[in-house]
């Protein structure tokens, strides 16, 4: 069977085909196995080696990426932009020329900035895999939450799914809109104005959420994008509710008033749950701010599949590094 890359880095889920998605997210169920296992480690990668080269902070991704890496027998070595040559001076691409002298497999870039990972992967051997760059994709955690719902919902394509929150600087929100519809789901957008874009190329349908319950066409049904002024008219009936966290970091003007307005208006209770569909699943990406964007009550609760995301982050991980190493869909 084809490699599902049409390259073997990963930057983004807007270059991969439903197929090739599809071809990840099965690869990823075969390692999930290992993970329960009492002995977490097989010899796939063995002599293989993984640079994990984290420019902004992380937990999650990090630990995950180093994880998969070593589950599957490579040898991980992490750079922290504090103890790297760039704070020496060094270009970013001189960085990169320098490890690639070094014979690695694959680099994993995580960079405030976006585009950072494209840049290596013009000048670097290794496969370059993108772990989160600026407000531009986050492609493993679009393929973690994808596993997520596939595993509760057993299938993606038909699904409402509500994302809400800061849409503008969210590469979560990017990377899962992109999956999302690729793979057939209806995709709807909701937050405060300022923070959810109209004019992105990807918001494919921009009529307001009643409009479109009320179409009958199958073509227009097929419609995946949809920006909802309220956030009740987004979750609204919906399977899967994605709540975001805002990007303070990335913000360098007032998008809104202040946290507790934020989280009167547009954070996850349970009642806001309510209007979606009884056995609708809760997902963020982490790290979440509890009684911001995300009600305690609803982060806790059983319809929440959060640390589920994290869990299944592992097996997504070792699957992208087995395919960008060589490795086929048929493992
Ligand atoms: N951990 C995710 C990211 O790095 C989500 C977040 O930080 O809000 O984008």
């Amino acid at each position: 069977m084809e490699k599902p890359f049409r390259r073997s880095d990963l930057l983004g889920i807007r270059d991969l085909s439903a197929e090739e998605i599809r071809g990840i997210l099965d690869t990823a169920e075969n390692f999930r196995e290992i993970n329960a296992r009492e002995i977490k480690k097989v010899p796939t990668l063995r002599g293989k080696t993984v640079i994990n080269l984290f420019f902004e902070n992380s937990t999650r991704t990090r630990t995950s990426f180093e994880l998969a890496a070593k589950r599957l027998s490579a040898d991980a070595i992490n750079i922290s932009v504090s103890s790297s040559s760039l704070a020496k001076g060094e270009t970013l691409v001189d960085t990169a020329l320098n490890l690639d002298a070094m014979d690695p497999d694959c680099i994993v870039v995580r960079h405030g900035s976006a585009g950072v990972p494209h840049q290596l992967a013009k000048v670097s051997r290794a496969a370059i895999i993108n772990a989160g760059d600026g407000a531009n994709e986050h492609p493993t955690q679009a393929l973690l939450d994808a596993m997520t719902i596939r595993e509760h919902k057993k299938k993606i394509e038909g699904l409402e799914v509500a994302i809400i929150g800061d849409i503008l600087h969210s590469r979560v929100a990017r990377s899962n809109i992109h999956l999302l519809t690729k793979l057939g789901a209806n995709v709807r957008v909701a937050g405060p104005g300022t923070l959810v874009p109209r004019d992105f190329e990807y918001l494919i349908a921009r009529e307001p959420c009643k409009k479109k319950k009320n179409k009958s066409s199958k073509t227009e049904e097929r419609t995946s994008l949809t920006v909802c002024d309220h956030v009740e008219d987004a979750i609204e009936n919906a399977d899967v509710v994605m709540i975001l966290r805002i990007q303070r970091e990335r913000q360098n003007s007032a998008y809104f008033p202040t946290l507790r307005e934020y989280s009167i208006h547009y954070g996850l209770t349970n009642e806001r749950l309510d209007l979606a569909k009884k056995d609708a699943i809760v997902l963020h990406p982490g790290p979440m701010n509890r009684g911001i964007e995300i009600a305690s009550e609803v982060a806790d609760s059983s319809r929440s599949l959060i640390l589920d995301q994290v869990k299944y982050g592992v097996a997504v991980r070792m699957a992208v590094l087995y395919l960008a190493t060589g490795g086929s869909t048929q493992a």
